[in-house]
């Protein structure tokens, strides 16, 4: 699903689903595109798809809260946790201007880790990542797991399946993530070694920016990665360890090991 407002992206969605429940997840797309607090769209696109081949079927990234109290506090962790993980601080720079200086993209930059240097072929609409999903069984696993956490069920299960398809690629060393909800103020830093860290206070409430940044490794090949990303079909099918909240320590004492 695709919504916009003229030129300006309002909200999108993807899934991989069973036949039976077409109808019943259009009009739960539609009446997110219609309700989406970023306001309201001219125009609503949705696409339904037959799949002619077996999604390949991976595991969810295993889940931490870091315990940051502030937007500053926030961004420092982000910055220590991605040069961590052996990204410039080039690229730390653009993937925060991208993030805050522009209107939000429909979809994703892809930036090398250390040239820093943006691979998408448009850089207005960025890359989707789509056809993903989760089997029936694991959506009750996570759901019920996100009800005890106290979590928002659709918000945090789309993105945790999203961060495991992208995360899944082996040209992805990390990806960054800002919601561009103005209210949803809780974001993301990801990757295959470290696993889905919500960062909150990681947006200042009100704020139509937002974005995802895909930092990638020098030599990506950025068409194979874009096919996997927009067509390689991926169903999470098992659901990885759920933690609880950590400190900024813990999660960056982790990294060495
Ligand atoms: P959201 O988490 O839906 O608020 O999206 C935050 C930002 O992530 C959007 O503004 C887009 O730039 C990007 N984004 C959203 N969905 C996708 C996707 N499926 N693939 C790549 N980027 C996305």
């Amino acid at each position: 699903m695709r919504a916009s407002q003229g030129d300006r992206h309002i909200s999108g969605a993807e899934g991989l689903y069973n036949e039976e429940d077409i109808e019943k997840i259009v009009k739960s797309y539609l009446s997110r595109a219609l309700n989406h607090d970023r306001g309201k769209p001219s125009q609503i696109t949705i696409t339904i798809e037959e799949l002619n081949e077996a999604p390949l079927l991976i595991e969810s990234l295993p889940v931490y809260t870091i315990d940051l109290k502030s937007n500053e506090e926030a961004w420092n962790f982000i910055k220590i946790f991605l040069k961590r993980l052996n990204i410039s601080e080039k690229a730390i720079k653009t993937a925060t201007e991208l993030i805050h200086d522009s209107e939000a993209m429909r979809g994703a930059s892809i930036l090398t880790q250390h040239s820093s240097r943006r691979l998408e072929h448009d850089l207005r609409r960025g890359v989707r990542a789509t056809r993903l999903g989760i089997t029936n069984d694991a959506r009750s696993a996570l759901t019920g797991v996100l009800e005890e956490h106290g979590l928002n069920r659709t918000v945090v299960l789309e993105a945790i399946v999203l961060a495991s398809k992208v995360a899944h690629a082996p040209e992805v060393v990390a990806e960054l993530c800002v919601s561009d909800d103005p209210n949803y103020t809780t974001g993301y830093v990801a990757s295959h070694s470290m696993g889905y860290l919500r960062i909150p206070e990681i947006k200042i409430p009100g704020s139509l920016s937002g974005g995802r940044v895909f930092f990638v490794k020098e030599d990506t090949d950025v068409e194979s990665l874009t096919r996997y990303l927009e067509t390689t079909p991926v169903l999470v099918h098992r659901i990885n360890s759920f933690h609880g909240i950590i400190s900024p320590d813990e999660a960056l004492g982790s990294i060495n090991n």
